[in-house]
Parts: C-alpha cells; structure tokens; sequence
C-alpha cells in the first residue's frame, strides 16, 4: 500500500537556511583552515631546538657510581630477571684484591653488563628491581640508529662519568670502610690512599702493558 507523501514542516524550512547561507556554503569549511592560521604554532624545530623532558622521564640506563668511583653495581643480576623484554645482560665476577682488580665495594660487581635498545620497552622495573640504586634512568631519549650492534650498549657506554673526587676502578675500597658504610653515605670522595693507588698500579699497568678493565665484549642475546 503507497503512503502517503510527508507534509513539510517548520523546521524542515529552518534546515534549508536563506540566500547568504546559500552563497558562502561552498566555502564554509575553510573557517576551520583560516582560524588555524592565527593560532601559536606547536611544531618544535626539532633537533635543533630540544624540549626539556618531565624530570621523571623513562630515558637512557645508567649505572650509577660510588662517591670514590667505585661501581653501585654488584652483578646480582636482579635487573635482568625483572626485564619482561629479556633486554639485559649481566654477568657478575668477584672483586679480587690480591690482583688489584676491585670495581665494587663487597664481594662482586658486574663485570659484563649490557642493555639491548631494540628490546628495551623503558618500563623501568629493572630499576625498581636493583637493589644498590646502581641503575637508574636518565632523561635522554635520542636511541634511534640504523644497525642492530650500535642499540646493543655495553658496561662503559652506561657507566656514569666520573666526577669530581672519583678514581676509575680497579682500586680499592676506602680504608677502615665495609660495603655497608657506602650504602649509607659514610663514604664522601676518594682519599690520597686511594690516589696514591691508582697512580702506582697506572704506572705499573703501563709498563707491563696489560690491560686491567676486566670488561669483555660479549654481545647480548
Ligand atoms: S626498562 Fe623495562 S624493558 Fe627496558 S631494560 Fe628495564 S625492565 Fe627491561
Ligand atoms: S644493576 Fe642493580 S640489579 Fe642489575 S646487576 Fe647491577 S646491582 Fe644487580
């Protein structure tokens, strides 16, 4: 059965709106274009001009360092346990002070340490899982490359610099001092002992040629 045909409306008149609205429809959308054009510009001139980051930023790993320049890392191989990429490899070696080779108060340090960046998701657990707060996260998020080994960052590309005050490792702990008095800030610098060391055994490694860093080369899984 054929219904009959709908009787327009108020509304349906409204709808249709008048001559000007008409005339300007076809370029009605570009209100849209123009209004963009007087707003503040968001890009950032990028790499040029760098955005400081939130302090609390998921960035590159560092393996952080004692006061005298020791390693905070004790080789425990918490971390990469707690990875859920699988992105890190640790393999711990006791210090040895009859051989000159300590990098760690107490009885280990990491001696092979590596993050792979084509694994690592920043989720930031392994640095909730180190229990020497030898691994935090910096704010540096520049990781990209365009090959696999240089994403591959070994033990001396995450090592923090040295600072004022610090000896590189081996050498060994401050004198009269236990692994505990690092921890708990006791230890402030390294001493003249400690420098005295190092200039010794520099001398010494020299001479002979050897090479005491004790870091291999291993690439990670
Ligand atoms: S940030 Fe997450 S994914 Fe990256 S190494 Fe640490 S635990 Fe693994
Ligand atoms: S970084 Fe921390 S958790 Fe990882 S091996 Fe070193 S001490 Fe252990």
């Amino acid at each position: 059965m054929r219904r009959p045909p709908r009787r327009s409306t108020v509304a349906d008149d409204d709808a249709k709106g008048g001559f000007f609205a008409d005339l300007f429809a076809p370029v009605a959308g570009f209100g849209v274009t123009f209004a963009t054009m007087f707003r503040k510009v968001a890009t950032q001139e990028y790499p040029e001009v760098k955005w400081p980051t939130q302090p609390r930023f998921h960035g590159r790993h560092q393996l952080n360092r004692h006061p005298d320049g020791l390693e905070k890392c004790v080789g425990c191989e918490l971390c990469a346990w707690a990875c859920p990429a699988d992105a890190i490899l640790v393999e711990g070696r006791g210090n040895d002070d009859e051989r000159g080779l300590r990098f760690s108060p107490g009885e280990r340090y990491g001696h092979i340490y590596q993050i792979n960046y084509l694994r690592c998701i920043f989720c930031g657990l392994c640095i909730e899982a180190c229990p020497t707060r030898a691994l935090t996260m910096t704010n540096e998020y520049e990781l990209a490359d365009n090959n696999r080994a240089d994403l591959i960052f070994t033990k001396e590309q995450l090592l923090a610099p040295l600072q004022e005050g610090m000896l590189p490792p081996p050498h060994p702990m401050v004198a009269g001092t236990e692994e505990r008095d690092y921890y708990q800030g006791k230890v402030a610098t390294a001493t003249d002992e400690q420098r005295r060391w190092v200039d010794q055994h520099t001398s010494d490694r020299d001479a002979g040629g050897s090479d005491a860093s004790g870091h291999d080369t291993e690439e990670a899984r």
